[in-house]
């Protein structure tokens, strides 16, 4: 895992020394060191803020350090964190280095559609991301969203909430990321339509593209509905990266009529299970036209990654793995008050076919073990000095876990 300095957030490069506070997760560059001597000696008698020189580990980053982030939070998915890490890559450097080549070529914004079920780490991906890099992040869901005039949220509420996640900070809101949920269910073949908005959601697809396209827009500092009388703060929307998300359910069938029956046979045997069951990494603008997305928006999201279902053996390294990996939570709440938790290999399989029943992806996996755990949190103050064994009889409801004292153990 690369180190990252906790007050410039640059990751450690080769022959840079750090200082390391292991425990606390805290880290300091030898440049910051340098600077914080120059502070304290340089004479200068007051508070100096060095936010304003701009953000610096944004300007450094490259998508491989990118990806290796993604790596420590998201399992799988390793081609749309791939394709996710070049496409933030490529946004700042054309924010921030644009002129470092001077010609008369301007880069344009990559936007970012990902397609894949629910739950399989969409979100997870961008709030990574925005939290690596110390840049806000907005998250809505497309269904909330109506034109002006219709009952619910107006478009321009998502740049609200940017805003008051960059803590009111304007510049920094404008370099932002926006993600945008369920952008599937405001399309024309969406069954989830509301009678509030028009038929085919294609007007919150319009009013979406004229932000995304990048133009300067009004918008309610508190959000809530435009009224006459209400002062308004200008956001440029040009430098901030959308990131669009969807399952599209049925984009499949669609994919495969256009490619047809004999193309689904070439290669057949190469490809994964995985890969056969899942055809969306195929997908095309075309399909999603097909879809009922606006080739105008489609155009304004270059980047198309797709995410493949988690199966039983994601779901358990997304139980044990990442950083903040659920078992790893539970094991720390344990070890605080002085006992052990061991959850065997079969429970663990047990809780990732029961998260996959309940179709929500890895969202489930977090409320299952709540309810597993429930009991023994209960008791877990008494429990100091021992081992607590869960197997699958426990995740099915059938037994109560095990309970072992330490000390038979080591005698
Ligand atoms: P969606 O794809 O619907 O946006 P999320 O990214 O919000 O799903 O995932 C919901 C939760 O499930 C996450 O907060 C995370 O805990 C877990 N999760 C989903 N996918 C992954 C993954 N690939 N790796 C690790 N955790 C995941």
């Amino acid at each position: 895992m690369v180190k990252i300095c906790s007050f410039c957030k640059e990751p450690q490069k080769d022959g840079v020394k750090f200082l390391i506070n292991d425990k606390k997760d805290a880290y300091l560059c030898e440049q910051c060191v340098d600077m914080a001597y120059e502070f304290i000696h340089g004479g200068e008698n007051k508070d100096v803020d060095i936010s304003n020189l701009d953000n610096e580990s944004i300007k450094h980053i490259t998508p491989k350090e990118l990806k290796d982030v993604l790596d420590s939070y998201v399992v799988g998915q390793d081609r749309a964190k791939k394709a996710f890490s070049v496409g933030v890559y490529n946004h700042y450097k054309r924010i921030f280095k644009q002129n470092d080549v001077k010609d008369d070529t301007e880069i344009s914004k990559s936007n970012i559609l990902f397609i894949g079920p629910t739950g399989s780490g969409k979100t997870l991906m961008a709030q990574t991301l925005a939290r690596y890099l110390d840049i806000p992040i907005a998250i809505c869901d497309a269904t909330s969203l109506t034109e002006a005039g219709y009952v619910g949220e107006d478009v321009e509420n998502i740049l609200t909430k940017l805003l008051q996640a960059a803590d009111g900070d304007i510049k920094k809101a404008e370099q932002g990321i926006v993600f945008v949920d369920e952008l599937d269910k405001i399309s024309r073949m969406s069954e989830n339509r509301s009678i509030t908005r028009d038929v085919s959601g294609e007007g919150v697809q319009q009013a979406l593209l004229k932000i995304i396209e990048g133009s300067v827009v009004n918008i309610p500092p508190k959000g809530g509905r435009k009224h006459p009388n209400q002062e308004f703060i200008q956001i440029d929307t040009t430098n901030i990266l959308f990131v669009c998300g969807g399952a599209f359910d049925g984009l499949n069938e669609i994919i495969n009529r256009r490619i047809g029956k004999n193309v689904l046979g070439f290669n057949q045997d190469k490809r994964t299970k995985k890969e056969n069951s899942n055809l969306t990494h195929l997908v095309e603008s075309d399909d999603l036209v097909h879809y009922g997305i606006i080739p105008e928006l489609l155009g304004r999201l270059h980047i198309i990654a797709t995410l493949d279902e988690l199966d039983k053996e994601d779901m358990v390294r997304i139980l044990t793995e990442p950083k903040n990996a659920i078992l790893k939570q539970y094991e720390k709440i344990f070890a605080i008050d002085g006992a052990k938790l061991k959850v065997d290999e079969e429970a663990l399989l047990e809780v990732a076919s029961l998260a996959i029943k309940r179709k929500t992806g890895a969202r489930g996996l977090r409320s299952i073990m709540e309810e597993i755990m429930l009991d023994i949190m209960f008791d877990l103050p008494e429990l100091k000095g021992y081992d607590v064994v869960i197997t699958k009889d426990v995740v099915d409801g059938k037994e109560k876990p095990i309970l072992i004292k330490q000390d038979i153990l080591s005698e």
